[in-house]
């Protein structure tokens, strides 16, 4: 038997049907703040994701699905959704015209992980940019998309909040932290682990988020960003604030939450959720207000965020949800009825009536049988009977009525 990748899940039945659940409700959401649908390709050459995800990432340097195509070029499959957006954003000039985009996407991305629970090979995430707008409003819009999804999915969650600054801050905070590293070794045996030895070369900010105890512990003291951040970017983080206030969402001010680039500024952002044990990252994001140029486009102001649709489906199922009754069972007592049950049926359907039409002529309490196992809602029974009469037989299998009708009335019904 051929069985799917590891890591790699089909998506059927409850699955389906929670993760089409998801969607439509970040796409409404997303839609009342100005977003609209953008599909970008899952594969692009590799510079785009080395340069935007970049090379000291976990995601570039251990994780993509990268290789040669047969015409030699070195190509990846999508590891995140905002490379390709600003690539296209870039190929169409709207860079340089200083056109407002807002754009939401949802699909696959895959990225060469140790699977487990939450953490997948291919997996798919929700995410949404927009281009050209400075105003730390935007960033708040942007949250609060996040907060009325997880609102009206009924998840809990916690937003942490913190500011980058703009890039000469990050640059003051980096070396800053180097000596701050380079201190603590120097005054005691302690040694900060292999990971974060690579870090201090590569990227040094990323020290802040390793997940080892140890050194964690010894990050306590480690200087604050907030303190090199300047003042136009300290008054961009105290206004943040005041919108989420004003508008009734809760946060709490993370230090430690960093996005190591230098094209990220000010605002980053995470939602955590704690519904399926332990705390997971359900959405993440944040200002990138020179990953346009960083691209080869024109300056160009950008902020968004990415949710792992995943995480929240695990959320989703953990619950119970309502299972929603499917809506019409149509069926035959006799064969030579189908041909006329067939033209009701399409009749129905181009009024958009969803209709799940049996084909097999069998006896009434047995087609009854078939639909109550199968959760409709309504069932529709033509015999011969009811045929010379221009007639079904209907029943509401959720009240239990049942009468004969007519043909034309079965439009006001369903
Ligand atoms: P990132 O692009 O790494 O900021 O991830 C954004 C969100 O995608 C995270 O908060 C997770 O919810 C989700 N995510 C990231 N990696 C995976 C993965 N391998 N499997 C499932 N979900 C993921």
């Amino acid at each position: 038997m051929i069985h799917a990748i590891k890591g790699m899940n089909d998506l059927l039945d409850e699955d389906a049907l929670i993760y089409e659940k998801i969607i439509k409700t970040s796409e409404e959401v997303a839609k009342t703040y100005g977003y609209s649908y953008i599909e970008v390709p899952h594969l692009e050459v590799t510079p785009l994701f080395k340069r935007s995800v970049g090379e000291s990432s976990d995601i570039v340097g251990k994780e993509m699905y990268e290789f040669l195509d047969k015409g030699g070029d070195s190509v990846c499959l999508r590891p995140e959704g905002t490379a390709g957006v600003v690539r296209a954003f870039i190929e169409r000039k709207m860079d340089k015209a200083g056109v407002v985009k807002r754009w939401f996407y949802h699909g696959s991305m895959f990225r060469y992980e140790k699977p487990q629970r939450g953490r997948y090979r291919e997996f798919h995430q929700f995410g949404l940019e927009c281009f050209n707008i400075a105003s730390v409003y935007e960033d708040a819009s942007v949250i609060m998309i996040l907060a009325r999804i997880f609102e009206k999915l009924d998840i809990a969650y916690t937003l942490k909040i913190n500011s980058l600054g703009s890039p000469e801050c990050l640059q003051n905070y980096r070396a800053a932290l180097r000596d701050y590293l380079t201190k603590v070794e120097s005054n005691s045996d302690f040694k900060f682990c292999e990971d974060c030895a690579k870090r201090r070369l590569t990227n040094v900010i990323r020290v802040l988020d390793c997940k080892n105890d140890n050194c964690s512990k010894h990050l306590v003291n480690a200087p604050k960003l907030s303190e090199f951040l300047d003042d136009e970017s300290r008054a961009d983080f105290a206004k943040l604030q005041e919108i989420l206030k004003d508008n009734g969402i809760s946060f709490v001010i993370d230090e430690r939450l960093v996005r190591g680039l230098d094209y990220y500024s000010k605002t980053a952002f995470e939602f955590e959720s704690s519904e399926i044990g332990a705390k997971a990252a359900i959405a993440g994001g944040g200002r990138y207000d020179y990953l346009v140029e960083y691209l080869g486009g024109a300056k160009s102001y950008g902020v968004g965020f990415a949710m792992g649709v995943e995480r929240v489906m695990d959320i989703l199922k953990s619950k119970k949800l309502e299972q929603k009754p499917q809506n019409t069972y149509f069926c035959v007592l006799d064969t030579e009825l189908l041909e006329l049950a067939y033209k009701l049926v399409d009749d129905l359907r181009k009024a958009g009536k969803i209709i799940n039409l049996s084909y097999d002529a069998k006896k009434l309490i047995k087609h009854l049988n078939t639909a109550d196992k199968q959760n409709y809602k309504y069932f529709i029974a033509i015999g011969s009977d009811e045929a010379s009469k221009n007639e079904v037989f209907f029943k509401d299998l959720e009240s239990g009525e049942q009468k004969s009708i007519k043909y034309e009335v079965l439009k006001e019904i369903l």
